[in-house]
């Protein structure tokens, strides 16, 4: 994420220069040049890109020049290769077969960007276009954003590490593996932390360790309202503000923010679907704003849907749907926030508002989260 603005130290391109293989030329000698009425000009040299050229291009002559070459003195055109006819060797002379109007084929020093003027502006993320118009411009550094560690933190007596056997009533911990995934695309650092069995002291040894070495902590599971749920008193015990718990969604409803010594606590349910659904409506935009991020909220874009979605709940439903190549909207499958193949299907979350059916046929916004 882009900390200040930055603006180019030099024309875009640095020169006026072809933008083809062909003859530099001045476009009032070739007016009446066409297939059937060759001009036919002196050939006053050559000039490949990157060398410096001291001649030049005179009334009725021409220069041979590549893609990238500078335009030579006195040319304002070129004539693309394709449209001459090299005529007999020795001749000196190039038969022109077509007209021209001046800049033809001609990139302008200073188009694309001009010397003092914005290149990118504070809080954009640095994308590859970005990074590539930097690079042209000849800067070497800029000022970004730090990126923000984050602690990702799973509890739950019932976990185990993907990789080894599961024993009866065990199964694997997804969540941080998935959630790593978006905190990296939300430019943050994951670091994954050890299991946390469901138990007060290691839920707080495990959270003061996570806000020792992060700048954020994610956990996930037992935030809800059950005997074995720690996560918001282990907090509250270590002298963390707790600034609100549930939000009116589904999935994810039990979410809770808290505040520690000018770090972030983010208590996501344990359910895998509630916990990405969360991370991403929630989670992803403070992250981004963290690094200076002027636009947080995730891509969206209007889709039509092939079929009915429908909310019979009292809370309004993020979907997870999936945007077919002609834009149709399709639910991804079963909604159950437990369930991962439909988050493993889906490329967006439609929000539907509580007791309704967005009818097919209707647009809807998609916020796209692949
Ligand atoms: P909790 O929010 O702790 O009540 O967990 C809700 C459900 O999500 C339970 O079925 C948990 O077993 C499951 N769960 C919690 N954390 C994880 C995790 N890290 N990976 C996979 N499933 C989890
Ligand atoms: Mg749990």
């Amino acid at each position: 994420m882009l900390a200040e603005e930055v603006r180019s130290p030099i024309d875009l391109p640095v020169f006026d220069s072809s933008a083809m293989d062909g003859y530099a030329l001045r476009a009032a000698d070739v007016a009446s040049a066409g297939p059937d009425t060759p001009v036919r000009l002196c050939l006053a040299g050559q000039v490949a890109a990157g060398e410096a050229f001291a001649g030049e291009v005179a009334r009725g002559s021409c220069v041979r020049v590549f893609t990238g070459s500078v335009l030579p003195r006195g040319a304002d055109a070129v004539v693309m290769q394709e449209e001459t006819r090299a005529e007999a060797s020795g001749t000196g002379k190039v038969a022109i077969l077509a007209r021209a109007e001046p800049g033809e084929n001609v990139r302008a020093r200073g188009e694309d960007v001009r010397r003092g003027s914005r290149l990118i502006a504070a809080g954009e993320i640095l994308t590859a276009g970005r990074i590539g118009l930097l690079a042209a411009a000849g800067l070497t550094a800029v000022r970004v954003g730090r990126q923000p560690v984050v602690g990702l933190l799973a509890t739950g007596s019932e976990l185990k590490e993907p990789g080894q056997p599961l024993a009866p009533g065990q199964i694997y911990e997804s969540n941080r593996a998935a959630l790593a995934a978006l905190v990296k695309r939300a430019g943050a650092v994951p670091r994954i932390l050890p299991l946390v069995a469901d138990a007060l002291a290691p839920t707080c040894e495990a959270l003061a360790d996570a806000f020792n070495q992060c700048d954020a902590v994610v956990t996930t599971g037992g935030v809800s309202v059950g005997e074995m749920d720690f996560v918001r008193r282990a907090f509250e015990q270590m002298g963390g503000a707790l600034e609100f718990w549930k939000v009116a969604i589904r999935p994810g409803r039990p979410f809770a923010f808290g505040c520690h010594q000018g770090k972030l606590l983010f208590g996501l349910p344990g359910n895998p679907v509630s916990a990405l659904v969360t991370f991403l409506l929630l989670v992803r935009p403070a992250l981004l704003r963290w690094q200076g991020a002027t636009c947080v909220s995730l891509p969206t874009h209007p889709g039509v849907l092939a079929e009915p979605l429908v909310n019979n709940g009292e809370r309004r439903h993020f979907l997870r749907v999936k945007v077919d190549p002609a834009g149709r909207v399709w639910s991804a499958g079963v909604q159950a926030s437990h369930v991962l193949s439909s988050a493993a299907a889906a490329n967006g979350l439609v929000d539907v508002p509580a007791n309704s059916t967005l009818a097919a046929g209707a647009t809807v916004p998609v916020l796209r989260c692949d």
